[in-house]
């Protein structure tokens, strides 16, 4: 089974997010738990962890299909002890956050080296990083998301996703999430069905789908390569639909929470209905069929 959602907005409370989820038909969804641009957070309320947990229930939303985000200004890889342990501190109340929503997955940016020490040497600090939040925390997953590499991002090559995981010790809870815009911005080409065997195949021998624990379903404004992030609505930008139609239809794509970050929220619950629709839709089919995108040209 295919779980199908959007990074929803908890504006007002953790407690919209499914209300938010639900309004697009949406059977999976990520959010944030805290304002992603403050390092500081108030507790969640015992009321709002309460009305979280009854409102993924009665939405029918399973809550380990939830990928929760954490904030952009976390870098577990910095170059600086006194940085890093402001970040690991965040990190460390991110995966808390989780803990106490009842969530078993919290989806990061590796990191930066900020071009002050080489790409591995940061690899080994990210993988430390996490060995120490795994220790201080109970059933949540830390999961590292591919990145396009923009500036000294890391995390563009599925062989540093491959050099954090070596690094952890405990490795039932580490796991990866894949953007398909990322993937596609740092060179894996995802356009042609021959295109996703060969790049998946690689993540395949490099990583291994038993880390994959979601994904990032966004097309891309940016071009093969580019290293340059930004995303666009399904079917408009550079990569096009085969990418998707190809996830729907295979199986090591089951079970995990596929998540849009797509730039117009107005039609997500049309993108939503658009990928399930491309459930058993052949490569072939689709080259032939001419489909209606979501939104306006
Ligand atoms: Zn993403
Ligand atoms: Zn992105």
């Amino acid at each position: 089974m295919k779980f199908i959602g959007a990074h929803v907005s908890a504006s007002g409370g953790v407690e919209n997010a499914p209300l938010n989820a639900a309004a697009i038909n949406a059977n999976a969804f990520a959010l944030f738990t805290k304002n992603q641009r403050r390092w500081e957070a108030k507790p969640l309320p015992a009321k709002s962890i309460e009305q979280f947990i009854a409102r993924c229930d009665e939405a029918g939303i399973d809550r380990a299909q939830v990928l929760p985000h954490d904030s952009y200004l976390i870098n577990l890889g910095h170059p600086d002890p006194e940085a890093l342990a402001k970040s690991r501190a965040a990190f460390l109340d991110e995966m808390q956050r989780c803990e106490q929503l009842g969530l078993r997955l919290l989806n990061f940016h590796p990191g930066s080296h900020l071009r002050q020490i080489d790409a591995s040497a940061s690899l080994a600090i990210v993988a430390e990083s996490i060995n120490r939040v795994l220790d201080q925390t109970e059933g949540v997953t830390a999961v590292i998301e591919n990145t396009a590499g923009q500036g000294s991002n890391l995390g563009h090559r599925f062989e540093h996703l491959a050099e954090i995981i070596d690094g952890v010790e405990d490795k039932s809870r580490i796991g990866v999430c894949l953007d398909t815009c990322h993937t596609f911005a740092a060179g894996y080409d995802l356009r042609t069905e021959a295109a996703c065997e060969a790049t998946f195949g690689e993540f395949e021998r490099v990583v291994g789908f038993q880390y994959l624990r979601g994904m990032h379903l966004n097309d891309s404004k940016s071009e093969l390569g580019s290293r340059v992030d930004r995303h666009h609505s399904l079917g408009r930008g550079h990569i096009g639909l085969e990418v998707f139609r190809f996830i729907m239809n295979d199986a090591r794509f089951d079970q995990i929470p596929m998540v849009l970050e797509t730039i117009d929220e107005s039609i997500w619950a049309d993108e939503i209905a658009l990928l399930r629709r491309l459930d058993g839709v052949s490569a072939c089919d689709l080259a032939d069929s001419v489909i209606e995108l979501p939104g306006a040209a």
